[in-house]
């Protein structure tokens, strides 16, 4: 690569690790930190800490390259770095839904004691707007009389592919007013500048609102196709067909019109509630957002009434199989997962839940008390009086229906999305309450 850069990454998630280890893949000089150590001592011994399909690959060639080191030390990493970036959680806070920033303020105060004056900060993590100005004042005040210039560089990746939508993402967003800064953050996106992706540059504000503005529109999205999919059931129509025959029109598009149980996941409920939390410190109304905030979080729980319901309106005592527990598929990521209302409420009126993910066990084991894990989606229906589908899998969707349903205490299925055809689960003696059109029955 003609110009690399020196680059210290802080935080070793979803985010931090997939972009630190491309930057190293194209040519960069990366160093990633974290502040857990047994994190850091794991990636220094050759493990992932996370599942994300293609990452070990890509960390493996980086590190072997010479690109790609990890520490758990800040000032190790941003002493001689030309750009520090901030990649660390900004959940949303206990109480009222706001971005809890003390992350990525603890992050900014660590690097400005060490940063050297010529380099930027950047910040990739997921920040309301305007936080670009505080964390300008966190370094101004560790270094008065100094300009660090802080970015903003908005991460779009998506858990499951995150390693292909870093390296042919639809657009670079990079929000910065300071030209010299602007260079750096050029000079670090070249190989992508190179093969013709969209690189973006934008005032500092908006390219933090870019990120939650997106991932709002794709929420809203979401929530469109699952309100069509509940009037589907109604009429007697197939969400499906609209989906297609609605995405096929290029104003609107193909994508994100698949109708399941409710968005989930680390981005999506906690952006889109601080969005809202944003626009009502400034007397905006953003109607549109709230709605679709409130109608998912609706919806997720009308999950565990449509169990309810194909089982007549009693689960107590009835042995549920929850198959898949992630909020999507190839993650292990469980953050705001559809599975945690549906398990919740279902334990309440008591049943007992068994259940069954590739991936998302350890995650959900933190999460839930009495839930029967199982090593695979067999073992968890035996002797169950219902299956619910929750993730789409790739190994969930070629089941041996017929064994499935001759295992099973009744064969009740309650595909929350779409794996299968609820005809052909019927042939093989399933009742199946399924989404956005009418089952079995
Ligand atoms: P994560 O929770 O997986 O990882 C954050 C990491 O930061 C953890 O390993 C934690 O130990 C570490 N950390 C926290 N404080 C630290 C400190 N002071 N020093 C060093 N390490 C520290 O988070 P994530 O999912 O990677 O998300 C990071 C940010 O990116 C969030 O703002 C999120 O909204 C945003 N984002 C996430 C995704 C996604 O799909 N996960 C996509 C786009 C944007």
């Amino acid at each position: 690569m003609e110009n690399p850069k020196r680059i210290a990454v802080i935080g070793t998630g979803y985010v931090g690790l997939v972009a630190g280890a491309c930057f190293a893949d194209w040519g960069h000089r990366v160093t990633c930190v974290d502040l857990d150590a047994g994190r850091i001592d794991l990636l220094n011994r050759g493990g992932i800490p996370i599942y994300e399909p293609g990452l070990a690959e890509v960390v493996e060639r980086a590190v072997k390259a010479g690109n790609l080191s990890f520490t758990t030390k800040v000032a190790d990493a941003v002493a001689g770095c030309d750009a520090a970036y901030i990649a660390v959680g900004t959940p949303p806070s206990k109480t009222d839904g706001e971005a809890d920033l003390s992350f990525v303020f603890e992050c900014a105060r660590q690097i400005a004691r060490v940063i050297r004056p010529g380099a930027v900060i950047v910040t990739k993590s997921t920040v309301p707007v305007g936080t670009g100005d505080i964390v300008e004042r966190i370094v101004e005040d560790a270094r008065p009389g100094e300009h660090i210039p802080v970015v903003s560089n908005p991460e779009f990746l998506r858990e499951g592919s995150a390693i292909n939508d870093f390296t042919n993402p639809d657009r670079v967003v990079i929000g910065t007013e300071d030209e010299g800064a602007k260079a750096t953050l050029l000079a670090i996106y070249q190989p992508l500048k190179a093969r013709g992706h969209a690189v973006v540059v934008t005032r500092r504000r908006s390219a933090e609102l870019i990120k939650y503005a997106s991932n709002a529109f794709l929420a809203a999205k979401i929530t469109f196709i699952n309100e069509m999919a509940d009037l589907c059931e109604a009429v007697e129509a197939d969400v499906a067909d609209i989906a297609l025959g609605v995405g096929l029109d290029s104003r609107i598009g193909p994508h994100f019109l698949h109708a399941g149980p409710g968005y989930g996941g680390s981005c999506f409920p906690k952006d889109t509630l601080a969005l809202i939390r944003t626009a009502q410190e400034h007397g905006v109304s953003l109607r549109i957002v709230e709605e679709t905030v409130q109608a998912n979080s609706a919806r997720k729980r009308r999950m565990a009434m449509k169990v309810r319901h194909v089982l007549h309106g009693n689960v107590e005592g009835k042995k549920i199989a929850i198959l898949g527990l992630t909020f999507k598929a190839d993650t292990d990521d469980m953050r705001d997962s559809p599975a945690i209302p549906m398990i919740e409420l279902l334990q309440r009126s008591g049943a007992e839940i068994h259940a069954y993910d590739p991936q998302g066990e350890a995650n959900a084991k933190t999460l839930f008390e009495d839930v029967t894990f199982h090593e695979d989606p067999y073992g968890c229906a035996a002797q169950a009086d219902a299956v619910v589908f929750m993730t789409d899998w790739e190994v969930l969707k070629h089941l041996d229906l017929a064994r499935l349903a001759s295992i099973m205490e009744s064969p009740v299925m309650i595909d929350l999305r779409r794996i299968y055809p609820p005809e052909a689960a019927a042939r093989q003696g399933f009742v199946v309450e399924t989404i956005g059109r009418l089952g079995s029955e």
